[in-house]
């Protein structure tokens, strides 16, 4: 066998395994304690470790972020999005003070973007309810999202024994714009 041959072999086989890890990912994203699950195996696989490897011979022995040497460095996720298949400038080794920083950064991060899918899961829903499931193929999704507005403030009318005026724009109102944030907020 030759070198190339064994080459394109090992891509192949590394691709796929890639492909799994992000199929399970994938599929735990909404499942916190599933995900976890994954992401312990995953720090076992030999996928892992060679990348590990690699971002630790980068570090040489320091901190990537204070420069402090480190005698047991470990390698830190800077975002989850690319999980499974991480570009190297993904991972960090950091000491263990710029580690707790760069943790409460990630969480808070991770957070805003599931907050974004639920909103964006809400939106869609009720785009889809209104217009079918092609709505995003002929209609500008700011234009959904003004319609999206005016109904939960018919909802909002409803709840709170007001009349609900089709006409009134209702970023004019401040109590429905609490509401609206707790909407948006993942709340409501
Ligand atoms: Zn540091």
């Amino acid at each position: 066998m030759n070198n190339d041959w064994r080459e394109w072999e090992n891509n192949k086989l590394r691709q796929r395994e890639i492909e799994k890890w992000i199929t399970l990912f994938n599929k735990a994203y909404s499942n916190h304690e599933e995900w976890q699950k994954v992401y312990r195996d995953y720090l076992k696989s030999n996928l892992w470790k060679d990348k590990r490897r690699q971002v630790l011979t980068r570090a040489n022995g320091k901190c990537e972020r204070c420069k402090s040497i480190i005698l047991d460095p470990d390698v830190h996720h800077l975002t989850y999005e690319r999980v499974g298949n991480e570009r190297l400038d993904d991972l960090v080794v950091l000491c263990f003070p710029c580690h707790r920083n760069a943790d409460a950064d990630r969480d808070d991060e991770t957070e805003e973007r599931r907050i974004d899918a639920y909103y964006e899961a809400r939106l869609s829903g009720f785009a889809m309810r209104r217009y079918g499931d092609g709505w995003w193929f002929d209609r500008e999704r700011e234009d959904v999202e003004i319609e999206f507005i005016k109904y939960l403030y018919k909802l909002y009318c409803k709840e709170h024994d007001i009349h609900f005026d089709p006409y009134l724009d209702p970023e004019t109102d401040l109590d429905f714009i609490d509401y609206w944030k707790n909407v948006r907020n993942g709340y409501g």
